[in-house]
C-alpha cells in the first residue's frame, strides 16, 4: 500500500501572518517522514515565501489550480510552470469549489493535468458527488464519470493522486459513514485498477470533507484510504498535526 499523504488545502486563506502556522506544521511533519508525506496547498501568493520558510524541512508545498497552458494572454491565471518556479511540487485540480465557482468541466481538469505533468507537478484530482446525487443512489456513477473524464491516459501513481471529496461533506461537519467511505474508495480503486493496471493499484486515494482530529483515526485506517485532503482543520497547526498523528 502507498505511503499516506496528509495534505492541507488552505483555499482562499492565508496572508503573511499565516506563515507562523506553516512553519509549525513544517517542523511537526518533519518528525514523521517515515510514516507519511505532509503537504500544504497554499494560495499562490504565499508559495514562494512558504518555500523559503520551509527550506530544510520535509513539508511539501502545492498550488490549488493551474491553467492548461504554461504562459500567455490569460489575465489572472497561474500556470503549472509558475507554481513549480515558486517551489510547488503538487497542484490540486478540479476541486468541487472550482467546478462550481468557475464551471470547470472534466475536460478542463484533464487538460490542466497534462500541463501539471509537463512541468513535473503531481496532480491531486478531486472527485465527489453532491447530496442530491447521493440521495438518488448515483454517487458511484458520478464519481466513475468524473474519473473517466478528468484523468488522462498519462496518469500514473507518481504524477497523480485522487481525492474523494463528497461535496456535501465539505465544510459542513458531516462525513459519510465509514461503511460508505470504504465502499466508495473500493469503487475508485477498482476503476483505477481497470484503467491503469498496477499503477492504479498503487495510486493514492485521499478522503476529504470535514476531516478533523476527532474523526481522523477512524477515517484514515479505512481500507483504500491513503491519506486525507483537509480544508478548515489545516489552517490551525495543532489540528493539522493532530490529524497527522492519527496516521
Ligand atoms: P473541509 O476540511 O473544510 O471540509 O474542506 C475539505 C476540502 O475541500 C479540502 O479540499
Amino acid at each position: 500500500t502507498p505511503k499516506p499523504l496528509i495534505a492541507g488545502n488552505w483555499k482562499m486563506n492565508g496572508v503573511t501572518s499565516g506563515l507562523t502556522a506553516l512553519r509549525t506544521i513544517a517542523e511537526g511533519v518533519s518528525q514523521h517522514t517515515d510514516t507519511f508525506d505532509g503537504l500544504i496547498c497554499l494560495p499562490a501568493t504565499m508559495i514562494e515565501r512558504g518555500t523559503r520558510l520551509c527550506n530544510g524541512t520535509a513539508l511539501l508545498l502545492g498550488g490549488q489550480d493551474c491553467h492548461f497552458e504554461q504562459s500567455g494572454a490569460h489575465t489572472g491565471d497561474i500556470s503549472a510552470d509558475m507554481l513549480q518556479d515558486a517551489g510547488a511540487s503538487y497542484v490540486i485540480l478540479g476541486h468541487s469549489e472550482r467546478r462550481a465557482d468557475h464551471d470547470e468541466t472534466n475536460t478542463d481538469v484533464l487538460k490542466k493535468s497534462l500541463a501539471a505533468y509537463e512541468t513535473g507537478l503531481t496532480a491531486i484530482i478531486c472527485v465527489g458527488e453532491t447530496r442530491a446525487e447521493r440521495e438518488e443512489g448515483r454517487a458511484m456513477e458520478i464519481v466513475s464519470n468524473q474519473l473517466e473524464g478528468s484523468m488522462s491516459k498519462d496518469a500514473n501513481s507518481q504524477n497523480t493522486v485522487i481525492a474523494y471529496e463528497p461535496v456535501w461533506a465539505i465544510g459542513t461537519g458531516l462525513v459519510p459513514s465509514n461503511h460508505d467511505i470504504e465502499a466508495m474508495h473500493g469503487h475508485i480503486r477498482q476503476v483505477l485498477s481497470e484503467r491503469f493496471g498496477v499503477e492504479g493499484e498503487s495510486m493514492r486515494i485521499l478522503y476529504g470533507g470535514s476531516l478533523k482530529p476527532s474523526n481522523a483515526e477512524e477515517i484514515l485506517r479505512t481500507k483504500n484510504v491513503n491519506g486525507g485532503l483537509i480544508g478548515g482543520a489545516s489552517l490551525k497547526s495543532e489540528d493539522f498535526l493532530a490529524i497527522c498523528a492519527a496516521v
